[in-house]
């Protein structure tokens, strides 16, 4: 089975849906973090706001497809920065390292 073409990322893209790091710097009207935030990025994202969204499922965003940064969109974290929409696709690690959380991650 073939992908639909509206599904194919536009090249050239950086690969990395699976991320972890820390804030760089917010763009306006960003809240909720620092500069130097240690976060993991989920990886779908999705519009917020349609039924899929509403409920959690944002892999299923009826607007978007759900595919976040470098999968479908923006450079994924493979890049030496990944640009994220919106605040609300971080998720605050709090004392953890990121780069632990990267490696507990792929342990399983
Ligand atoms: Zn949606």
């Amino acid at each position: 089975m073939e992908a639909p073409a509206e599904r194919l990322p536009k090249l050239p893209l950086t690969l990395g849906h699976e991320n972890a790091g820390w804030v760089e710097k917010l763009g306006p009207g960003a809240t909720g973090f620092a500069p130097g935030d240690p976060v993991m990025v989920y990886g779908p994202w999705g519009c917020g706001t349609c039924a899929s969204c509403r409920v959690g499922m944002e892999n299923y965003c009826e607007v978007s497809g759900g595919l976040g940064g470098g999968l479908a969109g923006p450079d994924g974290g493979m890049a030496p920065y990944m640009l994220v929409p919106a605040t609300r696709f971080l998720i605050p690690l709090g004392t953890l390292d990121p780069r632990e959380a990267a490696r507990s991650a792929t342990r399983g």
